[in-house]
């Protein structure tokens, strides 16, 4: 029987463990209970054998001789922009020693780490932690392991928990959910200590090293309800440690004589610069650990610096745990008031709090305690009994939970999730289930769901700490009557910024002929926004008045597709300026069209690989619009022409005329679909001879168009136009060419002083929607 395992995938550490009749944390290759979230790759023998990963503890060791190729801390970088101010400030400071880039293949925003020079996705690397879990397990357990939960902090958002998503399924995994570190934490806290009908309202106070989690979870009957989340993604030891360094740095300063340290360590030689900071960030690290039982410290750094002398410039300095209070109060008032917030957020107050739970490596900073302490109460605080172990713990509690089967506790046979005792040995598994403590969870949105409406308008679709599942369809109306193109823009607001969750495009693929009523008006679109469990967004929209086109659901977030997307909007907008006729704006939104249905098959949503042919071929197609819009060719409205005019005036072209306008317009529409600029060029150049030299036709066609045009707003002028129409084929057709030809050069100036002024005006394609 395949097996199901909880995971804690973390920045520093990860976790497994799995619950059979109890729980047991896993021991991996190396024997060991924790393994550091570190992948390094084996130098290659020859040139072309495979490279090898290497996970966990034997990577770390590489640290001090190649800190370039270690790759630490990706859980960092999931999901994550390379435009983000944090990954910007990463990137500046030196805090991770390999190299972060754009990736060449995705927009601005996307991010490569790099190995061995090689790029790589944090969801690449991300994935060999994963599968070295993986694999350890079914050695451990001596059997497949299929599935997971795998935790995530609370406040990812929806990019990062698709980028761990996508990182198990890289690794071979099937999540099971992805679940909150912090609820997590209380699973396995509840089932030691919340038992029976008892009732409890948990804070969860989970500081790590690069994330602060809050979470407020009521535990009764084995159910475990979120009720809120809060805290700050970006908040963690990390940044204790560097409020070190800088004191460390600037004491060094003033004990020299060196005004700006910084500065000096940055002018030092490269490779001593780098050896220096790696020994400061070491140091203040185990300084601060030490901290939290002692009362002080030293951080000893020397022989490293030198002077523009050449002599040693050496750190030596002493570290009171009066003097880290102070240091980090800036950190501990940021958390209490974070604390203070998520009660606000949830209309509860401090005495409503059961325990606070702490758990987390900077949750064992003695202030920090004192600081909860203070806020609840001595009694409620708790540190958990295994703050390193507690949160894969939790997920295998739920992971066990969920498998479909698991073993029968006393018989050991394979039982389903639906019986209630045992078929074998008539064990009572439901009273089972609800005194193992973990019956159900209801999860909660992290974040404040928006929509983007017209004029950059932000709409609220869906509010925070909404129970999960849930979903909304809200209906909003198109910008315009002829609208074919719909662009929709998620986002999260996080600490007041926009937090991009992913972008809809949609095209109106519709021929159909709308009724007049309808024309006049705009269509309204219903868009349906789910989250499920995970926190996990799915977007789906359909138009009101024609529910049964289907329109596509693929949510762009932030890999090459949106590059794509990115670049169409880019050619619209250009377009939309430039002033180009309407003809030539239909020809662009067509290829719009179908360009978007190209760009939506460039990402395979389950292993978030990309097609490269598909991805060249829509990013051709772009490029070609925007050279053809601006030349002023249009292959569609061409096309448009000649059947209206095959449609019309059949009768006046010959049949082998016909048969030829036939085959090159077949020709011109799969060289717009599929050609390359000069086919396309090519194509439109041979059909329109075959239209010029339909002659007569074409002045027809003219009239005919001035009579669409006067239609509305003066119809007897239309009238006028259908008529001479009429009385010229039948001129024609009785053989009076030259009368024909009479009545046209008559009606000519008029019919062209409609037309030209039509044919000046510009277009443009819509593509917002509004409440
Ligand atoms: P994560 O979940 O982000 O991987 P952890 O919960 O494992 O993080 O905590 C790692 C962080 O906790 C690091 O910044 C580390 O320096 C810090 N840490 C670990 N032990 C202690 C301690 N005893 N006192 C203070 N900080 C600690
Ligand atoms: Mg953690």
């Amino acid at each position: 029987m395949s097996k199901s395992i909880g995971i804690d995938l973390g920045t520093t550490n990860s976790v497994a463990a799995i619950k059979k009749t109890h729980i047991e944390v896993l021991k991996n290759a190396e024997g060991e209970l924790i393994t550091p979230s570190c992948v390094t790759m084996k130098k290659k023998k020859l040139p072309f054998s495979k490279p090898a990963f290497v996970v966990g503890k034997h990577a770390l060791e590489w640290m001090k001789q190649d800190p370039e190729n270690i790759i630490v801390a990706i859980k960092r970088l999931m999901g994550r922009s390379y435009q983000n101010k944090h990954v910007q400030q990463i990137i500046a400071n030196h805090e991770l020693h390999y190299r972060i880039s754009r990736h060449s293949k995705g927009t601005e925003k996307s991010l490569a780490v790099i190995l061995n020079g090689k790029e790589y996705t944090p969801e690449e690397i991300s994935s060999k932690i994963l599968e070295k879990i993986r694999i350890d397990a079914e050695k451990s357990q001596g059997d497949k392991v299929d599935y997971a939960v795998i935790t995530v902090p609370a406040y990812f958002n929806d990019k990062q928990k698709h980028a761990t998503r996508t990182a198990a399924a890289l690794a071979g995994l099937k999540v099971r959910r992805l679940l909150p570190e912090p609820t997590a934490a209380a699973i396995s806290f509840g089932v030691d200590n919340v038992k029976g009908d008892d009732a409890k309202t948990v804070l969860v106070f989970d500081f790590g090293g690069g994330t602060f989690d809050l979470s407020v979870l009521t535990i009764s009957g084995g159910q475990f309800i979120e009720q809120g989340k809060g805290g700050d993604m970006w908040l963690g030891g990390e940044d204790i440690d560097r409020f070190i360094s800088d004191y460390v740095l600037a004491e060094t300063g003033k004990e020299n004589q060196i005004d700006d340290m910084k500065k000096f360590v940055k002018n030092q030689d490269e490779k001593q610069k780098n050896l220096f900071l790696g020994e400061l960030k070491t140091k203040v690290e185990k300084a601060k650990i030490r901290l939290s039982d002692e009362d002080e410290a030293y951080i000893e750094i020397l022989g490293i610096l030198k002077d523009s002398d050449g002599d040693s410039i050496d750190v030596d300095v002493e570290l009171t745990r009066e003097q880290f209070n102070k240091i980090i109060t800036p950190v501990v008032d940021t958390t209490i008031r974070l604390t203070r917030k998520i009660l606000e957020d949830i209309n509860f107050t401090p005495d409503l709090i059961d325990n606070v739970l702490l758990v987390g490596g900077s949750s064992r900073i003695p202030k920090v305690v004192e600081a909860m302490k203070q806020e609840f109460g001595d009694e409620k605080v708790l540190v958990h009994e295994r703050p390193m172990l507690a949160i894969a713990e939790g997920a295998a509690i739920l992971s066990h939970r969920l498998a479909d089967t698991y073993e029968c506790p006393k018989c050991g046979q394979t039982v389903s999730q639906s019986d209630k005792i045992c078929k074998n040995c008539k064990f009572d598994l439901e009273k089972y289930i609800v005194e193992q403590g973990v019956v159900d969870i209801v999860h909660s949105a992290a974040h404040d769901y928006y929509i983007y409406l017209e004029n950059n308008e932000k709409h609220l679709f869906i509010e925070k700490n909404t129970p999960l599942p849930f979903e909304k369809t809200e209906v909003f109306k198109l910008v315009h009557p002829e609208q074919k193109l719909v662009h929709m823009k998620f986002v999260n607001i996080v600490n007041e910024a926009d937090e991009p969750i992913g972008d809809l495009w949609v095209g109106i693929d519709t021929d159909e002929k709308k009724d007049e009523k309808k024309k006049k008006d705009a269509l309204h679109i219903k868009i349906t926004l789910k989250i499920d469990e995970n926190n996990l967004v799915e977007v789906e929209a359909a138009l009101k008045e024609y529910p049964d086109i289907q329109l596509s659901k693929t949510l762009s977030r932030g890999k090459s597709d949106e590059k794509l997307f990115l670049s169409l909007e880019k050619m619209i907008n250009e377009a939309n300026l430039k002033g180009y006729t309407e003809y030539t704006m239909i020809d662009v939104l067509h290829r719009s069209l179908s360009i978007i249905k190209n760009i939506n098959t460039v990402i395979n949503t389950k292993t978030g690989e990309v097609n490269e042919p598909i991805y060249k071929f829509s990013a051709m197609k772009i490029e070609k619009a925007a050279r053809m819009a601006a030349e002023g060719h249009a292959g569609k409205t061409s096309i448009y022409y000649a059947e209206s005019a095959l449609h019309s005036f059949g009768q006046a072209i010959p049949a082998k005329n016909q048969a030829d306008i036939r085959k090159r317009m077949k020709h011109l529409e799969e060289v717009d679909e599929h050609g390359t600029y000069d086919e396309n060029i090519r194509a439109l150049k041979d059909f329109k001879q075959s239209i010029d030299n339909l002659g007569g036709v074409n002045a027809l066609m003219q009239i005919q168009k001035a009579g669409h045009i006067c239609m509305d707003t003066q119809p007897s002028k239309a009238h006028k136009f259908y008529k001479c129409i009429k009385d010229i084929m039948e001129e024609f057709q009785n053989g009076n060419d030259e009368k024909a030809s009479e009545l046209l050069t008559a009606i000519m100036p008029e019919v062209y002083a409609v037309t030209n002024k039509f044919d000046s005006k510009t277009g443009v394609i819509h593509k917002d929607i509004t409440k």
